[in-house]
């Protein structure tokens, strides 16, 4: 392939992205990005062919190898395409899936090449999905005590025991699990990282239903359920380093602080709802300072993540950073949810019902479920002990990760 980092050659990659999505996006899910990931499993006809198509052509998966199926672009024309896709009211289908933000990533920096050429390229067409089992009931922001067995059986492994918290599992086609496979060594080392196939009735999945209404996780229990040999990711008891590493890649997913989608600027939300004074301005002072310091807190976040990525050089972004960037982010949207909701006064109190717009119901349980996001991923505190300890080099005083 050419080497695209000069603009001419961007020039033409755009142009090429144009022409490709004129013929290939529907126009029906323009600006559609936020009913895309409500609709994850039950995906309308248009935004199906969308998906069939963007995972064939790799661009769902901009810079992954194209050996597997991605797109094999490099990060200027990963960025263009980005750009070109956002102008067009265009968005990736397949982000939503944590095959594309978590595991796939991780199968590409630890994966034996038989696991890539049988994980990937289904990935990168949006045909699995995937989940991670992580959290147990004893086990959430100290994860090394999680207890789910996992035994060698001569030909395979046999696993016993729960998670919870386990995203999509009840539509998973496969699980990335952290398993206990040595319960005599000290916790972190007797940990591995296992590929788990879902189609089988040793596993059941039972969803739990969530404040804002929707069920998106499960318990997940595992009764004498089976991996083959080759379903270790890494190496035995080594699965904590893995596991690790795709927290990182789970966490520079959680790194943009909009919820997915092109967002009504909340300034002019405001001036729907509240006075504005002679000059055009928000006239409660008070409120007007507090939407001034989220914006610039925001457009601090976005330059922020823009000079990470830039400094990145094209890494997968999996680094310690991606702690203080999602807890950023997490500040910013938990903040413009308080703000919508206040701005939005009696309106900002609704469920369902004529009396309120769609964007008022949506405002209310976008402020719900958004609590959320200081939590998956790892704990906001628990980001702020990985600062201190990776980052900053302070003395550790947990026993978390
Ligand atoms: C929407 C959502 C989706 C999720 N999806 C998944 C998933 O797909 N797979 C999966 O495996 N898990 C998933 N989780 C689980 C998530 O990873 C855990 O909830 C999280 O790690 C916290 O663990 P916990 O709930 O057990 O809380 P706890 O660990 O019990 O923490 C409770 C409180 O104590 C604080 N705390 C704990 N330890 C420390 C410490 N050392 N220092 C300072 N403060 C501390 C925490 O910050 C928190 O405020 C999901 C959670 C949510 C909310």
């Amino acid at each position: 392939m050419a080497d695209f980092g000069g603009d001419i050659e961007l020039e033409d990659f755009r142009a090429e992205v144009r022409a490709w999505l004129e013929a290939n996006f529907p126009a029906s899910l323009k600006g559609q990005a936020v009913l895309a990931s409500a609709e994850i499993t039950t995906p309308n006809a248009d935004l199906k062919a969308w998906r069939k198509a963007i995972g064939e052509k790799g661009w769902g998966t901009p810079t992954w190898p194209k050996e597997y199926g991605g797109g094999g672009l490099s990060i200027p024309q990963a960025r263009a395409l980005a750009q070109e896709m956002a102008k067009a009211g265009a968005f990736n289908p397949l982000m939503f899936g944590m095959g594309v933000t978590m595991i796939g990533p991780t199968i590409l920096d630890y994966g034996t090449e038989a696991q890539k050429q049988k994980h990937i390229p289904p990935i990168v067409r949006g045909e699995v999905q995937w989940c991670v089992g992580y959290s147990e009931p004893n086990a959430g922001s100290d994860l090394a005590s999680l207890q789910t067995k996992c035994e060698d059986a001569g030909d395979h492994w046999v696993i016993n025991g729960q998670k919870i918290w386990t995203s999509g599992a009840q539509y998973s086609d496969w699980c990335g699990a952290l398993v206990r496979t040595d319960p005599t060594v000290k916790k972190h080392d007797g940990i591995s990282f296992l590929l788990i196939d879902m189609h089988q009735p040793a596993i059941e999945t039972r969803p739990i239903k969530l404040i804002a209404g929707a069920s998106p996780f499960c318990e997940t229990f595992f009764t004498d359920a089976k991996a083959p040999k080759d379903a270790l990711l890494g190496k035995l008891n080594e699965g904590w380093t893995v596991g690790k590493r795709l927290l990182q890649h789970e966490r520079a997913s959680q790194t943009g602080a909009s919820g997915g989608g092109r967002q009504t600027p909340l300034h002019e939300i405001a001036k729907r709802y509240v006075e504005v004074d002679g000059k055009g301005r928000i006239a409660d002072p008070d409120l007007r300072t507090r939407l001034t310091q989220h914006l610039m807190d925001a457009r601090i976040h976005n330059l922020t993540l823009a000079r990470a990525a830039a400094e990145a050089k094209g890494a997968s972004g999996a680094t310690n950073a991606a702690s203080v960037l999602k807890n950023s982010a997490t500040h910013v949207a938990q903040t413009r949810a308080e703000l919508t909701l206040e701005i939005m006064g009696a309106q900002g109190l609704g469920w369902e019902g004529e009396a309120f717009a769609k964007e008022e119901i949506e405002a209310v349980r976008g402020w719900l479920s958004g609590k959320a996001m200081s939590i998956y991923g790892g704990s906001a505190e628990i980001q702020n002990n990985i600062i201190s300890k990776r980052i900053l080099g302070l003395p550790d005083t947990t026993q978390s990760s």
